[in-house]
């Protein structure tokens, strides 16, 4: 296969590939600014095969990625919320053969420039590169690995996941079958490029031939400006970006404009979606993770209503089925087969069947007609008596009492029950927050499913794009304390 950016650059030049604070650019000249760079580099190094990259949502960064793209070259791409610790850690896993970061980050590399060879994006681009070095390799080899993405880290330690350019086609090309596909489709990509939903989304203009909307930070005025003025069709969000913008009228009244309203990365509650339906926004959730390139199954927007709480169906090349059962509700380990699914990280070994399914770690279960639910994740669940507590049906329930913002459940250890409940709370007033309304909670779930034990906190820990990190949660400075009477 053509390398994609040459492709799209000789199939559609004119048209805009990338805005970024009221720049805009061409396919063609993404291509030009990406060889530009790649020479730059090759001026640097002559022999390059994997580069770490520590960057922002920015047009440079973005070039950066297109270049290396261009370049063929394996690209690491690191999260710029790690700290310095981090970024050794992970480099020592990846080996790179040349780091290159934004000057803001310099401070993040201390521990690494020792023993990598690293460059500033902005002296690479001072480089003078007016001999044009050649370089011949223009196709693609589907197999090859051309991203390395670690995990959230959610968790645990972050895993550094292979992704190969059918990881990244397959995602792709699924996603189109499954929202459909227009060239004059925009998306607006306000998640972070280090991330697989926006690097999903830089792989998916070149490959669509769509304009990207590239915001530097999530921030509603400026999407808001961003919907305004650009004829944006498609916006991806995680649910913590949703629950802000939904509180902003203009957003609320803009957002049934567009075409798709992509959510991935985690559950979003029965509250929000409602909410959505309401405002006739185009909610698309989505199931998916670093190892299978983006979302692997989705719910159209047309079945939100009906099947609320569902992820919902897996996308045409994917396999999903649920471990050691094939009864429609019964919940177990989500099983995952397809194209898009990695061929291993680096720092572990894939965890696959005996029939070559990748083992997700999540539990869920499908229903009669094939939708997935999503119960949490396995390492998460909380066994309390003997009895299976999914945390997350909890924290729905929660959501919906009055004055409770975001909740978070975990179990704690007990010498008794094995595991108590608690749940840590954001509440809009602390001090007037009413624990009456708590005991609402035991008519809608099981008492054995109702915590012990209730943590009000200031915010709940959460990573670069928005994730609860539960682990995190007992460090969390404990505002008020609530032990529910019974
Ligand atoms: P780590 O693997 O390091 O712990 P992580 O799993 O959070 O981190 P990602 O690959 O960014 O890293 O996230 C994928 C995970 O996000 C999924 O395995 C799942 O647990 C969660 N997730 C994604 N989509 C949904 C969804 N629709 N509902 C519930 N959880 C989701
Ligand atoms: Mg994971």
């Amino acid at each position: 296969m053509e390398n994609w950016l040459l492709k799209r650059a000789r199939l559609t030049p004119n048209k805009i590939g990338l805005v970024f604070e009221n720049n805009n650019w061409t396919f063609s000249e993404l291509k030009m600014c990406a060889n530009t760079l790649l020479n730059q580099l090759y001026h640097h190094k002559q022999s390059l095969s994997r580069v770490a990259v520590l960057g922002s949502n920015a047009a440079d960064f973005y070039h950066l990625l297109l270049a290396l793209h261009l370049g063929n070259i394996e690209t690491i791409i690191l999260n710029n919320r790690l700290t310095a610790q981090e970024i050794k850690q992970q480099t020592t896993i990846a080996q790179p053969d040349l780091i290159i970061f934004e000057e803001k980050f310099t401070e993040k590399l201390t521990l690494s420039t020792t023993d990598y060879d690293s460059l500033s994006l902005e002296s690479l681009k001072q480089i003078n590169s007016d001999t044009a070095l050649s370089f011949s390799e223009t196709t693609i080899d589907l197999s090859q690995t051309t991203t390395i993405m670690f995990t959230s880290g959610t968790t645990g330690t972050p895993k550094a996941v292979r992704q190969t350019y059918e990881n990244h086609w397959s995602s792709a090309i699924g996603s189109a079958l499954n929202l459909g596909l227009s060239q004059d489709d925009t998306w607006l990509m306000t998640v972070p490029l280090f991330h697989i939903s926006g690097y999903s989304m830089l792989i998916k203009g070149l490959i669509y031939g769509q304009t990207v909307c590239l915001i530097a930070k999530f921030n509603p005025d400026t999407i808001i400006n961003t919907l305004t003025t650009y004829h944006v069709t498609h916006l991806s969000l995680v649910p913590t970006m949703l629950e802000v913008l939904l509180n902003n009228p203009s957003f609320r009244r803009l957002g049934s404009q567009l075409k798709c309203l992509l959510l991935g990365g985690a559950a979003l509650s029965i509250d929000t979606l409602e909410h959505c339906i309401r405002l006739n926004l185009p909610v698309i959730q989505s199931f998916g993770m670093t190892e299978t390139a983006s979302q692997v199954v989705a719910l159209n927007h047309h079945d939100a209503r009906k099947k609320i709480g569902s992820s919902g169906l897996p996308q045409l090349a994917i396999s999903l089925k649920i471990a050691d059962t094939v009864e429609p509700y019964s919940t177990g380990e989500i099983l995952i087969k397809g194209p898009n699914v990695t061929p291993g990280y680096l720092n572990s070994p894939l965890e696959l069947t005996e029939d070559g399914y990748f083992k997700t770690g999540d539990l869920g279960y499908l229903d009669n007609e094939g939708f997935l639910f999503v119960s949490g994740r396995q390492k998460e669940l909380i066994i309390s008596g003997g009895e299976n507590i999914y945390p997350l049906e909890v924290e729905y329930q929660l959501k919906q009492l009055p004055m409770i913002k975001e909740a978070a459940v975990i179990g704690e250890q007990d010498t008794y029950w094995g595991e108590r409940v608690v749940a840590y709370l954001v509440v809009t007033d602390i001090d007037d927050f009413n624990t009456d309304a708590l005991s609402l909670l035991s008519k809608k779930i099981a008492a054995y499913k109702c915590p012990k034990t209730y943590y009000l906190v200031k915010e709940l820990p959460k990573n670069a794009i928005g994730k609860l990190i539960k682990r995190e949660l007992p460090n969390q400075e404990i505002i008020r304390l609530i032990q529910p009477t019974r």
